[in-house]
């Protein structure tokens, strides 16, 4: 048996970090986690060792990447929501940009040449067409969508330079959790749509606001492309084994290519439980694009992607399971709430992921 291959992952405690260390050793890599654990969590490190600290110290990524000797690095460490980042723009600037920086650098120290960046459909702005394609103009709208697209360009002006060889991964909406119930989307405060309308279902929140009605879409409210985690945790393997065997620095989507609006949720987690979720309509959010759906093509071609859980009644059925988990219901955070039994939908969960 060959050892696992080793493979640095910042924020390997946070959502899609985690959901992404768990598919790197079903595939024989071992995913060292590098995290300030600040938003992400320590019982979500179950897959290889986990160092505490910030990006942003040189010193300590040169310590773990000095005892590690990771072959590649996998950047998710990052600060991701994009209402914070307009009322507050300076921790995204300094987690975001310059974290990226002090990872680039001591990459570059230490001669690993080969990186997957989480960055953002966020970078595209309001796109002229649809679905949106890598070739779209990328016009960020939010202080957030900038920071990734920064990053972007920096990591082109190293990979120039430097002989960085990189695959940047435009994420759309992650969503859904871990199908075996190892792992569940734990975001304190809970800003995101699926897991919000799930808690509001089930009476922990009064209601789910709604940003927007009047948006210019079929019927009003915004239209996501929901990419479920555990698709988007395998996009990471499949960039990892396409920079191993050779292939050219990329910066592709990561979606379903499918259009779901906010209302189309609500929908179908009213149908399931048999209630209508209580709501409650907020004007527009700043920031938000009223349509972003990928064009998927780049991703199947050049990584052999295909979205295979990415269906809503999946992603719904997934993310109910994971909050009515012990680990998700527990102490841990605090909760102590019996979840509404949600009819979990594990239907389309037929195709077994290879490693
Ligand atoms: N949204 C909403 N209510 C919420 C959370 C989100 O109406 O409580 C909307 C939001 O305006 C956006 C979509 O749902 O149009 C997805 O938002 P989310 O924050 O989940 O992800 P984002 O698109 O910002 O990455």
């Amino acid at each position: 048996m060959t050892a696992p291959r080793p493979i640095l992952v910042t924020g390997g405690a946070g959502f899609i970090g985690s959901h992404a260390c768990k598919q790197l050793a079903a595939a024989g890599y071992l995913p060292i986690t590098f995290d300030n654990l600040s938003r992400g969590h320590r019982r979500a490190v179950r897959w290889g060792p986990l160092i505490v600290g910030d990006i942003r110290d040189s010193a300590a990524l040169e310590c773990a990447i000095a005892e590690y000797r990771p072959e590649a690095i996998l950047h998710f460490a990052a600060l991701a929501y994009v209402g914070e980042s307009v009322a507050d723009p300076s921790p995204y600037y300094s987690h975001n940009v310059a974290g990226t920086l002090a990872i680039l650098d001591a990459a570059r120290g230490a001669g690993i040449d080969q990186l997957v960046f989480s960055s953002s459909c966020a970078t595209y702005g309001v796109p002229d067409t649809l679905p949106v394609s890598e070739t779209a103009p990328q016009r960020p709208v939010s202080p957030y969508g900038r920071t990734k697209l920064f990053c972007e360009q920096i990591i082109q002006d190293y990979a120039a330079a430097y002989g960085l060889r990189y695959v940047i991964l435009r994420y759309f909406n992650a969503s859904g959790c871990d199908p075996d119930g190892d792992l569940g989307e734990w975001h304190t405060p809970e800003t995101h749509l699926v897991p919000r309308i799930l808690m509001a279902a089930n009476g922990i929140i009064p209601s789910v606001e709604i940003f927007g009605s009047d948006h210019a879409t079929p019927d009003g409210t915004c239209v996501r492309d929901f990419i479920h985690v555990t698709d988007l945790a395998h996009a990471h393997v499949l960039a990892l084994d396409y920079m191993s065997s050779g292939g050219k620095s990329l910066a592709v989507n990561i979606g379903s290519g499918q259009g779901v609006s906010v209302r189309d949720i609500l929908d179908a987690v009213s149908r399931n439980t048999g209630r209508p979720v209580p709501t409650e309509m907020r004007p527009r959010r700043q920031g938000d694009p009223p349509i972003l759906y990928a064009d998927p093509a780049l991703a199947r071609r050049t990584l052999g992607f295909s979205a295979r859980l990415s269906n809503i009644n999946v992603i719904l059925g997934t993310a109910a399971a994971a909050f009515a988990s012990p680990a998700a219901t527990g102490a841990a955070e605090g909760r102590g709430w019996q979840p509404t039994p949600f009819h979990a939908d594990r239907s389309g969960i037929t195709a077994k992921l290879e490693p």
